[in-house]
Order: C-alpha cells, then structure tokens, then sequence
C-alpha cells in the first residue's frame, strides 16, 4: 500500500467517527415532543402520524406518500409504526418535505430517507443548515449538529408545486424561524367534499438575541414582517402547523373520535396565534 493510500484509509475513518460521534440532539426536551400518540385520518388522504406534539403529515396517493416531518431521532419507530397502524406501507414513502430544518422536525430524517429511499425535498434556503445537520443554524446552531445530517433532492422555492399521484402540495416559502422555514397549502377530497389544507410553520421566534445581532443572519427582521404579512393573506378550510400546541390538535381531537375535519376549521384560532406572534415580532424589533 503506499503511503498515500494509506493516509486516505486514516482520514476516511477518522471521518466517519466524526460524524458518527457528533450528532448531539439537545437533552431535557419537553416529554410531549416524544410521548407517542395514536395516528389519526385528518382530512382526505391526509393523517396526522406525529408524536403527541411533534406534528408528522402523511399524504396518501396512489403512486405513494408524502411524509412531512419526523419528529426526534428516536422517534423514526414511532412513526413508521403510525403509519403502518394506518394500514399504509412504509416503504411507499416517496417524498420526504419538512416544515424548518430544526432537530425536532428532522431528527429521524435521515434514517427514514436511508430505510426508504425517498426523495428529500426542501426550501433552498434551509439546504445548507440541513446538509450541516443543524450546525450551521442561526440560533441553535454550534459545535456539532444536533440532527444527521442529509443532503436535498430537489431545492423548492416560494410557489414551487410538489406532485405526487392525484395530489398537488404548493410550498410557501415562510422565513424567519429559520432562514428557510415553510408551509404548504393543497387540497385533499372525502366523499363529501374538498377541503383547502394549511399546513402552517408558524413564526416564532427562537432566538434571544436582538436582530440586529446575529450578522449569519442579516434578513432576519425583514424576513418575519415578510412571513407574518404573507400568513395573514393566505385562505384556507383547515389549519395545521409544525407542533400540535400551535393549532390546539389536543382541545379539537381526542384519539378515537370519529373522522371530523371540520374540527380543524379554525380562522379565529389561526388569526390570534398570529396577531400574539406579530405583538412579539414587534417587542422584539422595539428592543423590549
Ligand atoms: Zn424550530
């Protein structure tokens, strides 16, 4: 062997133990964000298949699903077995979206685009904070990623439309919480009716410093008077967002209660979450 080759063996495995030894997802998170909880038909083809807190989406069609965030690392289990309770297979899992590139949402990421060899699709820009696990990030980036770390099929942009079988999501780029935070808007159908879905990352703010501060993040200010201005316009039947405490999933539906989408019909609820988030926008760019 000569010694280059051997010097490039040396560095591949110190690699390898660097980023396996790396990934430190913060400890002390609230119990709610990994209790497990039982999967439930929201709407048409779309069931909650989160943690008790965590929001996970799953969008059923024909040609395969859509899952849009995992939760913690440790909960990848939890929702391929919500989803197989569904009696939806695993593996039909085809394209992976999230709504920010926080370690609570895309924890277990990785592992399930490994295990089911789905397309990631994310806002351009939370590709770079992904790719570096979390370690690049603004407010809760570091020392070390505190998710494993994985790399984008496709860049999405304000408007862009992911199509998958019958269904037709359209990404709203909403930045601020993180530099590429997101909601999407699409419509799902029961023999009923049709139902407008928004599944909303609400702005809130995670970082105590002033906005002036934070020079890896210079839009920071802009970006959230642009996302709570855009929120306000958008149009929907029912409500959804990243945490099931944001939308009340805990007040409108208890595990069992019979298939009710009208439950998430919730305007005023949605308009008062945002005016409380714009009133601290608003603390925050007053220095209070
Ligand atoms: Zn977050």
């Amino acid at each position: 062997m000569t010694k280059i080759a051997v010097l490039l063996i040396s560095l591949s495995v110190v690699c390898s133990e660097v980023i396996a030894q790396t990934v430190a997802e913060p400890q002390n998170t609230p119990a709610e964000w990994a209790k497990p909880y039982p999967p439930f038909r929201v709407a048409g083809n779309l069931y909650y298949v989160g943690t008790y807190d965590l929001a996970c989406y799953l969008v059923t069609t024909p040609q395969g699903n859509i899952l849009i965030n995992t939760g913690l690392a440790a909960s990848a289990p939890l929702i391929k077995s919500n989803i197989e309770a569904l009696g939806f297979k695993f593996p039909d899992t085809k394209i992976l979206l999230t709504t920010q590139a926080h370690y609570d949402h895309l924890g277990a990421m990785a592992a399930i685009k490994k295990v089911t060899g789905s397309r990631m699709m994310v806002d351009e820009k939370d590709a770079e904070v992904m790719e570096s696990g979390g370690k690049s990030d603004y407010a809760l980036g570091g020392q070390a990623p505190t998710y494993e770390p994985l790399h984008a099929d496709r860049l999405l942009r304000d408007g862009d439309t992911i199509r998958l079988g019958d269904t037709e999501l359209v990404m709203l780029h909403h930045p601020g919480h993180t530099k590429g935070s997101c909601s999407y808007l699409f419509t799902v159908k029961d023999d009923r009716r049709s139902y407008r879905v928004l599944i909303a990352n609400m702005p809130t703010i995670v970082t105590e410093k002033g906005f002036s501060e934070i020079p890896e993040y210079p839009e920071i200010a802009k970006d959230y008077a642009y996302t709570l201005e855009a929120m306000q316009k958008l149009t929907f039947d029912l409500w959804l967002s990243s945490h099931a405490s944001q939308f009340g999933l805990h007040r409108k539906y208890k595990p069992g209660q019979r298939y009710n989408p009208s439950a998430f019909m919730d305007r005023k609820g949605y308009d008062a979450a945002l005016s409380s988030l714009q009133k601290e926008y608003l603390n925050k760019t007053q220095g209070k």
